[in-house]
């Protein structure tokens, strides 16, 4: 993993990348490339021991041309500003790629939240939702999960919220608990749509899913669920990790079976009849499919050149950096990018927040069924770009799509001068 690579520098490349192959003024394209607003804060809370811990927390709203700011908040003591509005802009292109009617933001507090009661998570995370609350609204800026946060935090914040402005407004904010107004199938959105990519990738390239050999390096909400899906359509799991390090089983990994492993002990590493790998190891394994679904920058260009997947299907959000891109690139490996193959999560998160508009909740079939569409038609628009354009990978099809509909709702809106 690069800690060197600045993800916000990443980001202005991808799009520069793809800028090269659509007809759009350089103006135009410049803008698209810094954030509209950061709110950098500095959160001061109660701990449990009566002393006061002082926390900082970014909001950056990246985009808002085809809709409401959008994307999650995570909790993490490598959290920065750049990570930040790298993140709040790859929710730009991600929205746009699925076409659901948003811009894109992102948030995140630098905190390890494994030294924090609950109670103190709490104040953190009402403390932060007092500091956004000018911000936020279900019509301006909408919050969602991320790395390290769940349906607590975001109960917290819609509570928090609703209370100072004294309303009712779930869709303030989504990814909530079904009590709170959360919607069926959000939990599991990001990885079914890592799972679907797969699945129309393997397709796409006419290659068989049965049987293929899968690596997944992280075993959080996103990489466990893609996992276990990707295992339902037959492939073969035969390594996963965490940041405890990798478990590698030939003859296939069971996936409920390690993550309850997981729940009991803390970490994958010592699951039973396995070898222990380390992350670069399970990264650079000779499998078919290789999802990395941690953190930003796991495979930068000195690591690619050691990649041996056949196809790289992304859950972790800029998990590749663009020297790895090129190197992959050049070596013809099938990178499907992030925005596309982790997009489930905010689609069903636009449901949740439909759904909470029109106060009337669907079932879980309709949630999973409206997602597979959204899904496989996003990809249709992407591989279409691809072939049609000439592009030299699937990332720069993904981003010519999604740039061209932000450019598009942009000149249809008009500048304020
Ligand atoms: N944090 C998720 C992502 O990176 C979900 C964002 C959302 O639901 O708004 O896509």
């Amino acid at each position: 993993m690069s800690d060197e690579v600045n993800p916000f520098e990443s980001l202005q490349e991808q799009i520069d990348d793809a800028a090269a192959y659509l007809d759009v003024d350089d103006d135009v394209i410049h803008r698209l490339k810094y954030p509209e607003r950061v709110l950098e804060t500095n959160l001061s809370v109660d701990m449990d021991d009566g002393s006061i811990q002082r926390f900082k927390a970014f909001r950056s709203e990246f985009n808002g041309d085809r809709g409401p700011y959008k994307g999650g908040i995570r909790y993490h003591p490598g959290v920065t500003r750049d990570e930040v509005k790298a993140l709040s802009g790859w929710m730009v292109y991600k929205c746009a790629v699925v076409d659901i009617p948003y811009g894109g933001g992102k948030g995140g507090i630098v905190i390890d939240p494994s030294e924090h009661s609950a109670n103190e998570i709490e104040n953190i995370t009402r403390s932060f939702a007092e500091e956004l609350r000018p911000f936020i609204g279900e019509d301006k800026d909408v919050p969602a999960p991320d790395v390290n946060t769940g349906q607590r935090e975001m109960n917290w914040i819609k509570d928090t919220y609703e209370t100072l402005e004294n309303t009712t407004e779930p869709g303030v904010v989504t990814g909530k608990s079904l009590e709170a107004g959360g919607s069926e199938g959000r939990v599991e959105a990001t990885g079914r749509s890592t799972a679907i990519t797969a699945r129309e990738a393997f397709d796409y390239l006419g290659k068989d899913i049965v049987g293929a050999d899968v690596a997944v390096q992280g075993y959080g909400n996103a990489g466990w669920i893609a996992t276990k899906l990707i295992d339902e359509l037959g492939a073969n799991i035969v390594a996963v990790s965490d940041s405890s390090g990798a478990v590698h089983d030939p003859s296939g990994l069971d996936p409920v079976d390690v993550k309850e492993f997981k729940r009991d002990t803390g970490s994958v590493s010592g699951y039973e009849d396995t070898e222990a790998l380390t992350n670069e190891e399970l990264l650079t394994m000779d499998v078919d499919l290789l999802v990395p679904a941690a953190l930003e920058n796991a495979i930068d260009g000195d690591l690619a050149e050691d990649v041996s997947a056949d196809v790289i299907v992304e859950a972790a959000n800029g998990p590749l950096t663009p020297d790895a891109d090129d190197v992959l690139t050049e070596k013809d490996v099938h990178v499907f990018p992030d925005i596309l193959a982790n997009a489930g999560g905010v689609t069903v998160s636009y449901f949740e927040w439909v759904q909470n508009r029109q106060r009337f909740y669907w079932d879980e079939e309709r949630v999973n069924e409206e997602l597979e569409a959204v899904i496989t038609e996003a990809f249709d628009d992407l591989t279409d770009a691809y072939a049609s354009f000439d592009l030299p990978n699937f990332r720069t099809a993904a981003y010519v799509v999604a740039i061209q509909r932000v450019v598009d709702a942009f000149t249809d809106n008009g500048n304020w001068p």
